[in-house]
């Protein structure tokens, strides 16, 4: 395993890679690696011949400074568990290596980005792109790996790979979760005891959505949801919808051929999390 932090170095080193007829799986990250993000890396390992992993906070992505300064950091913890999979190059650049100016490039994703996480957080999928492009335009990976758990962000980086005609496939791993549900995030790592405890009831409540779906009307359910998470008092639901995968867009009623998901974002205290389920009517 190579930890690289030069862009030029690991372009020259996928150059001879791809030479010798190596197939390149990419996994772009955050850093703060837990099991979901691991599980990530197993995939990319089983299926590629060579595994690039990518530790970059990217700043661009963060419409709240505080959440940016208070992202966890342990870079020798992260390159600790990479050790344990066949992962070839790690790549850790430095924001002015990613940045040696700022790119203020525009992207279009029409009403992709104007519902949920785009909505809420303005700018947010702008960022996630460009830093995207960045990382492709370096690893010029054949399949890039994502996690179901960023269901928006699947959806808007395909969009942008549509856009740019780029040749790389997209795919999209299962949501890794805690023993009682709660779905793993680096941001799970900031909650206390108490309110880590009390996270559980998200992931417990959109199951329990999954379940309730044949019964109750879908505005209904919305509603239960909301007023469910919103009755613990360590929770407050930022969103709920119920969306269809491709379009992204709320629907209003059960009634439709399209594949459905329910998404959600809570603030548990200080911290925001997300979290999604599937609907099968
Ligand atoms: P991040 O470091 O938060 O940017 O996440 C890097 C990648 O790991 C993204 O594609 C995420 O969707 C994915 N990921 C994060 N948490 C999970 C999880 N609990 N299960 C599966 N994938 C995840």
């Amino acid at each position: 395993m190579r930890i690289i932090e030069k862009k030029q170095d690991l372009k020259s080193l996928i150059e001879k890679e791809k030479y010798n007829d190596k197939t390149i799986g990419f996994v772009p990250t955050m850093g703060a690696l837990h099991l979901g993000h691991l599980s990530l890396v197993k995939t990319s390992c089983e299926k590629n011949d060579i595994t690039v992993v990518s530790i970059f906070i990217n700043p661009v992505q963060f419409n709240r400074k505080e959440d940016l300064r208070k992202y966890p950091r342990d870079i020798p913890e992260d390159l600790k568990k990479l050790e344990n999979y066949k992962v070839d190059y790690v790549f850790i650049p430095s924001e002015t290596e990613m940045y040696p100016q700022p790119d203020t490039t525009k992207y279009d994703f029409g009403k992709l980005d104007k519902v949920m996480e785009g909505k809420y957080r303005e700018g947010h999928f702008n960022g996630v792109a460009i830093v995207v492009r960045k990382l492709f335009d370096i690893v010029q990976p054949d399949i890039a790996y994502f996690g179901q758990k960023d269901f928006q962000q699947v959806v808007i980086i395909k969009d942008l790979i549509r856009q740019l005609q780029l040749k790389v496939e997209i795919v999209t791993c299962p949501i890794i979760r805690e023993e009682d549900g709660l779905a793993l995030s680096s941001r799970n790592l900031l909650l206390t005891p108490e309110e880590r405890e009390n996270a559980s009831l998200i992931s417990k409540t959109l199951f329990e959505a999954q379940s309730k779906c044949k019964q109750m009307q879908l505005e209904e359910l919305r509603n239960w949801v909301i007023n469910t998470i919103n009755g613990n008092p360590f929770l407050l639901t930022e969103y709920f919808e119920i969306v269809d995968e491709d379009s992204l867009q709320p629907v209003h009623d059960w009634t439709t051929d399209k594949q459905l998901y329910g998404c959600v974002a809570v603030n548990v205290g200080n911290v925001r999390l997300i979290d999604n389920v599937k609907f099968n009517l």
